[in-house]
């Protein structure tokens, strides 16, 4: 069988493993009589799944039973208001690095009060906190941060130290491609569309004495407790994108784990990074300090010189590179399935518009 696949450099979803694309299509129908879409949420085959996945990615994170895995729906825009209505008392830090970091924080504020511990908006959103450059406030009920920021190309390289109070992260574009010691997070959650699988599941990862914390009066589908007391079955789950997300879990593990996540990773933007660095053709959006491995952000010098890269790199079959629409510019996002030679390909062509526009 001979498939056509372009570099899709696309921020989410994103690019996924082709040896998963291709088993699940030859499997679809393979489900004891009917197809993926039609089993039971509530199936042994299905609870299988669900419980084997959560396993997993335990295991590639290195935690132990005094985490819980949660698949929850509602993307991690559900995640922005779900966390302080479970975890916030009186008020909670933010740190605000991007995009998503500020709605996160602007969500904060509809249920308590959201403080500003750390902002880089002054700066267009070109940097993360240093380490010790975020003190924490008096009687806050935790830190958030963004670990890697999708629209402006950033990612801590070391998480802050918080004592005593629990560190919550979006991790959505960064999960799974990096070791990370998880185990000094309270809560981490991910939609599923960037590292691990299709649109549809955000997998929450919460430290289980998080889940007796109860501030006010909640609906029973917005707690914690109620989705982890239900093995995540409570409401029927979105059973696709669980079932991919396991097979993508497991072509992780298979391909060598986190490590070798990272090692890809490393590389591909070494590469991308490298071929950027020349001089000031190309304007790096990103603090040097707090570049992203998984987004790779730049700009040209005009309008007409964006649409002509993004049109000459379209016809070499590099596509989804325009930068977030409230950024412009240029966003290279590769994750864990992006292959090197697209990286290469893309640096080639990096180059090669340099010399030529
Ligand atoms: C994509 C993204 C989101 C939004 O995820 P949804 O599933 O659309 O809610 C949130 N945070 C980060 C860091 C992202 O990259």
């Amino acid at each position: 069988m001979s498939i056509r696949r372009i570099y899709n450099f696309s921020a989410g979803p994103a690019c996924l493993p082709l040896p998963v694309l291709i088993k699940v299509k030859e499997d679809f129908m393979e489900h004891g009589g009917m197809s993926i879409f039609e089993i039971s949420h509530r199936s042994k085959g299905f609870m299988d799944i669900c419980e084997d996945a959560k396993a997993r990615i335990s295991s590639l994170l290195g935690l132990d039973a005094s985490f819980e895995v949660l698949f929850l729906a509602g993307g991690a825009a559900q995640q922005f208001a779900m966390v302080p209505m479970n975890l916030m008392d009186r008020a909670a830090d933010y740190a605000v690095t991007g995009r998503w970091a500020k709605r996160a924080w602007e969500e904060a504020g509809n249920i308590g009060e959201a403080r500003v511990a750390f902002s880089s908006e002054d700066s267009l959103f070109s940097r993360v906190p240093r380490p010790g450059e975020i003190s924490l406030s008096e009687g806050t009920s935790y830190l958030h941060i963004t670990s890697n920021n999708t629209a402006y190309g950033t990612q801590y390289r070391e998480f802050p130290e918080t004592g005593g109070v629990p560190l919550v992260a979006d991790m959505s574009s960064d999960i799974l491609s990096r070791r990370i010691d998880a185990r000094r997070f309270g809560l981490i959650y991910a939609s599923a569309q960037k590292n691990m699988g299709p649109a549809g599941v955000t997998v929450v990862i919460i430290r289980r004495d998080l889940l007796g914390r109860s501030y006010r009066k909640l609906p029973n589908i917005f707690r914690y407790k109620t989705h982890a007391d239900a093995g995540s079955i409570y409401n029927t789950p979105p059973v696709f994108a669980i079932y991919m997300l396991r097979m993508i879990v497991q072509w992780i593990e298979g391909e060598g784990g986190v490590a070798e996540m990272e090692g890809r990773a490393k590389a591909r933007a070494d590469v991308v990074y490298g071929a950027l660095g020349e001089d000031d053709f190309y304007e790096l959006l990103a603090d040097r300090e707090s570049r992203s491995m998984m987004n790779v952000t730049f700009r040209l010098q005009s309008d007409a010189l964006t649409e002509r890269f993004l049109r000459e790199a379209r016809a070499l079959g590099m596509e989804g590179l325009s930068g977030h629409r409230t950024v412009g510019g240029i966003r290279a996002s590769m994750y864990d399935a992006f292959p090197l030679e697209g990286a290469s390909a893309l640096a080639e062509f990096i180059r090669r518009f340099r010399r030529t526009a």
